[in-house]
């Protein structure tokens, strides 16, 4: 028989995020975005953002990358 490992919760769904200087991509759980949003509203319809580990750049969602390509 499988063992099915029983959560406490269900997975969060975690965003893909990208840095927009060196590209490196991260998973942020939703858990996460959830309390940045608090910490840091800004502006509001900007997406939470962070600051990259490797580089001075700025990590958005991969989602903000395609609406931004999107806009004319
Ligand atoms: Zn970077």
């Amino acid at each position: 028989m499988k063992k099915r490992p029983r959560g406490r919760r269900p997975a969060a769904p975690s965003c893909l995020y990208q840095c927009e200087q060196c590209g490196t991509e991260e998973q942020i759980p939703a858990d996460v975005l959830v309390f940045f949003d608090v910490v840091d509203p800004g502006d509001p319809e900007a997406p939470a953002t962070f600051r990259c580990q490797r580089c001075p750049g700025i990590m958005y969602p991969a989602w903000w990358f395609r609406a931004q390509r999107a806009t004319p």
